[in-house]
């Protein structure tokens, strides 16, 4: 990538010490359900964008890496923890947890992986008894809430 301007997604950790920006929308978004991406995102599934290395640039500082098998490497944000990336060692491609980016609503998933490790429940959460946090917390205490998470733009 060769200029910010090119940028059509952008995202970051938490803290927004570790920005990136996306020049190309990516095609390829899935949901996987493996033990690993469990444990790595710490969440029941992972929902991860794939985007070639060349359509994507890290922004504001660098994460750092944890090699979760002999294959790929999983990036996260040393300062706030959060988990970023997949991506095979040596690949073509990153592959981005959607979460993180600034308009995570842009990315759909098409495909779901690691079906093995599916946990059952997953597929019924449209039926459980839904809240905005505004109505689970209430105007006082959430309007006490002070954020200290990045806010979704650079
Ligand atoms: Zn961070
Ligand atoms: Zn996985």
């Amino acid at each position: 990538m060769t200029s910010e301007s090119k940028s059509v997604l952008t995202g970051g950790c938490q803290c927004g010490a570790v920005r990136f920006a996306v020049s190309v929308a990516p095609a390829k978004i899935s949901i996987c359900h493996c033990r690993m991406c469990q444990k790595a995102s710490g969440a029941p599934f992972a929902s991860l964008a794939d985007i070639e290395h060349a359509d994507f640039k890290w922004t504001r500082g660098k994460p750092a890496a944890f090699q979760s098998s002999s294959i790929a490497m999983r990036d996260f944000c040393a300062d706030c923890g959060t988990p970023l990336s997949f991506r095979r060692i040596d690949g073509p491609h990153i592959e981005i947890m959607t979460g993180t980016f600034d308009r995570p609503d842009r990315l759909v998933p098409t495909r779901q992986f690691g079906t093995e490790s599916r946990l059952g429940w997953v597929v019924g959460i449209a039926n459980l008894p839904s809240q905005t946090t505004l109505q689970n917390y209430g105007p006082e205490k959430l309007g006490g809430v002070v954020s200290h998470q990045h806010p979704d733009h650079d």
